[in-house]
């Protein structure tokens, strides 16, 4: 089934029902309230720790919260009449970030534990948590030709050291709310996202926008070479952004899917030298390709197994990684331009 055909969800919500979006300041989140105001809800309040003016997105009618989700009482003013959670609040980044920020990531384990009590205690319907591919066992991650992960490879658990034990131990946690308590949690494990309004500089960006980023930068200055992480041989799969967020409403209103971890991912696998390369075509130049192997790469390859979206949702992520990169870049190169020319960039948009 293609994403537009996908779009009878049976949502057991009220157009004027309060959903609430955590991490709302940033790209995943930002792009879900987009989309929930887009479908005609009313009621959305959306929340993150970042002050007003550096939130990607800014969606007119939405109550915008700058909060930090650590702290049990703003979890507890955040899903104040919630009837439905969706928690993407996470410190969080590319290889660079989580490699060496792995206090930082266990840290969001405060972020679901409060935010999830003060749900269930607040009388909510329904919890979404996004997960991680990180999520899931490195060692059955140690070659580039690897076999796509299916949901039961989490366990035995080996995940990766910081951030990808966050995600196994919130996701326990949505788990044994439902078992206990009859929260209706929905668990899914992201493989690495990407589109427009997201980061793309300062640390934290991940390679589709940081590979548009250099070949823009490229041309610009005209230093015609390309550094690439690694040897540029390790594989992944990207999933764009509208397919995420439909995938996460897919996700959210199915009763099969109650508390069972899924896997929310492209499963067209490409190596990082292929996605330069398609950056390249975009941006219509070739660069000379220079490698940096002590920079972080993380596992060798990493795949999303389809299997169990497709047999419960008769559906899967399917924009072609061509399509979605031709818009991030699009998007990068605009953002890049106006920080040239002094102009306030999507950012300082509030
Ligand atoms: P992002 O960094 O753009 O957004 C996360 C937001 O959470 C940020 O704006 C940050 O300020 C906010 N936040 C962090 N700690 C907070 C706190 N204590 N209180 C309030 N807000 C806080 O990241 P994203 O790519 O939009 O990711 C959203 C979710 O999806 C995260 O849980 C992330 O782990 C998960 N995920 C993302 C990807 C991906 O490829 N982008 C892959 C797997 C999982």
């Amino acid at each position: 089934m293609s994403t537009q055909q996908a779009v009878n969800i049976k949502r057991d919500l009220n157009k004027d029902d309060l959903i609430a979006i955590t991490g709302a300041g940033g790209f995943i989140a930002g792009a879900l309230t987009r989309y929930f105001h887009d479908l005609g809800y009313t009621r959305i309040r959306a929340i993150d720790r970042k002050p007003l003016p550096d939130w990607y997105q800014r969606v007119p009618g939405v109550e915008c919260l700058s909060m930090d989700l650590s702290e049990k009482d703003n979890c507890i003013r955040a899903v104040e009449g919630a009837v439905e959670v969706y928690n993407l609040a996470a410190d969080m980044g590319g290889m660079g970030f989580i490699e060496h920020f792995r206090v930082e990531c266990l840290r969001s384990i405060l972020v679901n534990t409060n935010l999830i009590e003060a749900a269930y205690r607040a009388g909510t319907d329904r919890y979404f948590y996004s997960s991680s591919a990180c999520a899931y066992n490195t060692l059955l991650q140690q070659d580039p030709n690897v076999r796509a992960l299916k949901e039961s490879d989490a366990y035995p658990a080996m995940a990766e050291r910081g951030y990808g034990w966050e995600k196994l131990m919130s996701e326990m946690f949505c788990q044994e709310y439902w078992v206990e308590r009859g929260l209706k949690t929905a668990i899914a494990r992201f493989h690495n996202v990407y589109g427009p309004h997201g980061t793309w500089d300062g640390g934290r960006e991940k390679a589709p926008a940081a590979m548009c980023r250099k070949v823009i930068e490229a041309k610009d200055t005209g230093k015609r070479e390309i550094v690439i992480w690694g040897d540029g041989l390790q594989t992944r799969s990207f999933m764009y952004i509208d397919d995420c967020t439909l995938g996460i409403d897919l996700i959210m209103h199915c009763d099969k899917l109650i508390a069972t971890p899924i896997n929310l991912g492209s499963s067209e696998l490409v190596s990082i030298n292929a996605l330069v390369s398609i950056v390249e075509e975009i941006g219509g130049i070739k660069l000379e390709r220079k490698y940096d192997p002590t920079a972080p790469r993380g596992v060798a390859g990493r795949n999303s197994d389809n299997t169990f979206i497709q047999q419960v949702l008769n559906w899967e992520p399917s924009t072609p990684l061509h399509e979605g990169m031709a818009k991030t870049y699009a998007w990068i190169e605009q953002q890049y331009a106006d920080r040239k020319a002094g102009k306030r960039t999507v950012r300082d948009q509030a």
